[in-house]
């Protein structure tokens, strides 16, 4: 099942929102910087010790921590691609993004899952394209899972909320 809101993602009350980090999991601006204000420091306590055992987050990969003061009770971070032209493998990296949040959401039991559009902020990602791999990469995950029963994107601006409406 599949939905769409427009709106501050941090408001989410969900099992788990995603974030668009960077790899090196210590915050940033955009829907990054708002989660790590809105969950407090919790958040960047556990992403300081994955980036101690692993060295931070590569991209199209995805990491867990809690969701601190947020209402939802896990952040999944995924570090999406910068984009570069469209010849640096960005389209398979944005849907390893979405795929790899997914199968950490799986495996932690997360019924309910929102994401904002990865990507398409500082990373420039073409909004159309991203919002077309996105919901093709989540419908053909939600129908091999019987984990994952909701996913809700949550889109911050008009712009995407309209590109959107028109892929779902
Ligand atoms: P990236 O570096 O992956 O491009 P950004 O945070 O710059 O990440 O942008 C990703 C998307 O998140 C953009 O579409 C932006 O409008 C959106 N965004 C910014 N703040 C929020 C928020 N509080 N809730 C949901 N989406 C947000």
């Amino acid at each position: 099942m599949i939905e769409l809101q427009r709106g501050d993602i941090t408001k989410m009350e969900v099992d788990a929102i995603v974030n668009a980090a960077n790899s090196s999991l210590l915050g940033g601006g955009g829907v990054d910087g708002a989660i790590h204000r809105a969950g407090g420091k919790a958040i960047l306590d556990e992403c300081m010790a994955i980036r101690n055992r692993q060295g931070g987050c590569p991209t199209g990969e995805a990491v867990i921590t809690t969701g601190g003061n947020l209402p939802a009770r896990y952040v999944i971070h995924t570090v999406g691609p910068v984009w570069n032209g469209g010849n640096k493998n960005e389209e398979s990296l944005l849907a390893s993004a979405y795929q790899n949040s997914l199968k950490l959401a799986t495996a932690n039991q997360i019924k309910t899952i929102a994401f904002p559009n990865i990507s398409t902020g500082i990373y420039h990602f073409p909004k159309q394209k991203a919002a077309e791999i996105a919901v093709k990469t989540v419908k053909d995950f939600l129908a091999a899972s019987d984990v994952v029963e909701k996913v809700i994107f949550v889109c911050y601006d008009e712009e995407n909320f309209k590109i959107y409406e028109r892929v779902i």
